[in-house]
């Protein structure tokens, strides 16, 4: 299992100097502020492809943009509706003190011209309100697209550890709140380093991402996988107790045999030790998780090809 290396802050402000520079932004405090704070929160960028990263400062860039733009419109409308407004209230004024009877006729004009602006100043700035409200619709749906690639493990497609704590957590509280039972299964593929030793490690990719296959076409919508690291996986089982958990292994167990990876006219077949834990109603996610996982290893102590249920 390797952890993603955290960017320090001196990288942080590298990068957003970079990415200033290459937009050609003036290292403005204001710019400088909005990329640094934007690069501190995303993904660190070892950790992410050449497309994932100019996608993120696209969306990054465009949010920018959107957000200038709101607040130039949301100025000019404030301007506009301040003059009217004054207009209008000068306009009352002269006309409770009783004005000269042939000043009515060029008051009323005023006052009618004053509205007119103020009803052009709000209808315009509504049309950019709705035009930038589109542009946000787009943003969202961008984000959308770019969460979810950086959600998924590129070789498998499965969930990557990427986002994994804030589903994990999502479902615990869920869990707690609804009063449904959720388990946690820990799946490590045995002795995976043979078939890398014999097979070599390309066709090795082709067998873990035949795994998933398989275990995608046993799981339910709701269920999450997880690749957990290099061979493990994680499955997150909403609405489930220990005994549909289980029988739900078994039936990977079955399938998985029954559907070996073929390679050049042979038949690869791995198996794999699970640790099942049912969430306590006072257990957070990360003691779930280390329940499964010591149940995992007590299934490879107690000779692998099996499933061994949390305490
Ligand atoms: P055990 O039954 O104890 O789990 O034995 P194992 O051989 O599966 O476990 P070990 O942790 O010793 O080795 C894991 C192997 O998984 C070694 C590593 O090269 C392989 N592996 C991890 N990630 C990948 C990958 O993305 N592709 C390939 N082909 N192999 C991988
Ligand atoms: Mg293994
Ligand atoms: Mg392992």
């Amino acid at each position: 299992m390797s952890s993603s290396p955290t960017l320090t802050p001196t990288d942080i402000a590298r990068i957003a100097l970079k990415r200033l520079a290459e937009l050609g932004l003036p290292p403005t405090p204001d710019n400088y502020g909005r990329f640094y704070n934007a690069v501190a929160t995303i993904k660190t960028p070892q950790d992410k492809t050449d497309v994932e990263l100019r996608n993120a400062y696209a969306i990054l860039f465009q949010i920018a943009e959107v957000v200038d733009e709101v607040s130039e419109t949301a100025d000019q409308l404030l301007l506009g509706l301040d003059l009217g407004s004054r207009h209008i209230h000068d306009s009352l004024l002269i006309l409770r003190s009783g004005p000269a009877a042939s000043g009515l006729e060029q008051l009323v004009n005023s006052l009618i011209g004053s509205t007119d602006q103020v009803y052009r100043t709000v209808s315009a700035s509504q049309r950019d309100l709705q035009e930038l409200r589109d542009a946000i619709e787009r943003i969202q749906s961008d984000l959308d697209v770019n969460r979810q690639t950086m959600e998924r493990d590129p070789l498998t497609g499965a969930l990557n550890r990427q986002g994994m704590e804030q589903l994990l957590n999502r479902e615990v509280k869920r869990s707690h709140r609804t009063a449904t039972s959720l388990c946690l299964a820990m799946i490590d593929l045995d002795d995976f380093k043979q078939v890398n030793d014999r097979w070599g490690h390309l066709v090795g990719d082709h067998v873990l991402i035949h795994f998933v296959r398989v275990a995608k076409a046993v799981l339910r919508e709701t269920d999450l996988l997880v690749r957990y690291g290099g061979e493990e996986f994680l499955l997150l089982l909403p609405d489930t107790d220990l005994n549909g958990a289980h029988f739900l292994i078994d039936r990977l167990r079955q399938v998985n045999l029954r559907t070996p990876f073929h390679h050049d006219d042979q038949t690869i077949e791995v198996r794999f030790s699970t640790g099942l834990a049912q969430l306590r109603p006072d257990e957070n996610g990360h003691g779930l998780l280390v329940r499964a996982d010591a149940a995992m290893y007590q299934a490879k102590m107690n000779g692998r090809d099996q499933v061994v249920l949390a305490n």
